[in-house]
């Protein structure tokens, strides 16, 4: 049997590895994209090139009836969804005495909300037939806070709050719930931060002394959504070369 595994913003660093890994191991993997990113199609034919075959369907994750209008079309055109990656996020860094209330609710919507609106449609499916995997993409930054990210590392620690509380309601029903938390990985969101910001401010605080790869953090989401990973649900998984231990 196939799996059907959505992953939102596949079409980002972390989420195209996530993308490929659950590919190699035979999940239907369909994706997400922004109803405004116009490079939709070229990414899914550079993909197409590389021998892997997804869908994808545009969906502003910060947004209800975007995401319920989403999913409602997923179930209808490739089948029930099994696993849930709720990777899509954005970073708008800031000290909080320059922190403006948009900025603030665009962190907030894009990261966290985007959690509840993509899972409220797909929950009561897994629950029901028994199984199913949500696994939310939250960062080091949630776990430890960081300077300028009061917005995101706000949003980042909701998302483990919501994490426990849903895999306390659903964990008679086959379906785990789980949170990982990455350190910096070098993908857009990172490379988007000036060298030697990153040589001198982030490299200096992870003890194995470089970025994490992509692919390090989509083995885990391929562990977490196996019929192995099966005992384990609330969990907070940090992935981040040692910076952080707790
Ligand atoms: P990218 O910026 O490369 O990708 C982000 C993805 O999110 C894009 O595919 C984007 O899609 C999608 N997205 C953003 N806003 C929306 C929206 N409103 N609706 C739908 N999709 C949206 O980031 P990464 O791959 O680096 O990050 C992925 C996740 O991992 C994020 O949640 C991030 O916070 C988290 N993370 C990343 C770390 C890192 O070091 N890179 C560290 C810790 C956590 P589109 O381009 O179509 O808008």
């Amino acid at each position: 049997m196939t799996r059907v595994a959505l992953v939102t913003g596949g079409m980002g660093g972390l989420g195209e590895a996530v993308c490929i890994k659950l590919a190699a191991l035979n999940y239907q993997v369909v994706t997400t994209y922004s109803p405004g990113n116009t490079k939709a199609k070229e990414w899914l034919a550079a993909m197409e090139e590389q021998g892997y075959k997804f869908r994808a369907f545009p969906c502003d994750v910060s947004d209800y009836d975007s995401a319920q209008q989403c999913v409602a079309d997923i179930e209808k055109e490739v089948g029930p969804i099994d696993v849930l990656v709720n990777n899509a996020g954005i970073t708008r860094d800031m000290t909080f005495k320059k922190m403006d209330k948009t900025n603030w609710d665009a962190v907030i919507r894009t990261n966290l909300d985007s959690v509840f609106n993509m899972t409220k449609p797909v929950c009561d499916g897994m629950t029901e037939r028994g199984w199913g995997r949500i696994i939310n993409i939250s960062s080091v930054n949630g776990q430890k806070g960081a300077f300028g990210q009061t917005n995101y590392s706000a949003a980042k620690a909701g998302m483990h709050g919501f994490t426990k509380a849903l895999a306390l309601e659903v964990a008679r029903k086959g379906v785990t719930v789980n949170t990982i938390s990455p350190g910096y990985i070098g993908t857009k969101m990172v490379m988007s931060i000036p060298q030697e910001v990153l040589d001198s401010k982030i490299i200096p605080q992870i003890p194995m002394a470089r970025l994490g790869k992509p692919e390090e953090v989509a083995g885990l989401v391929a562990y977490l959504s196996s019929d192995e990973a099966a005992f384990l649900t609330g969990a907070n998984i940090a992935i981040n070369g040692g910076q952080h231990m707790c």
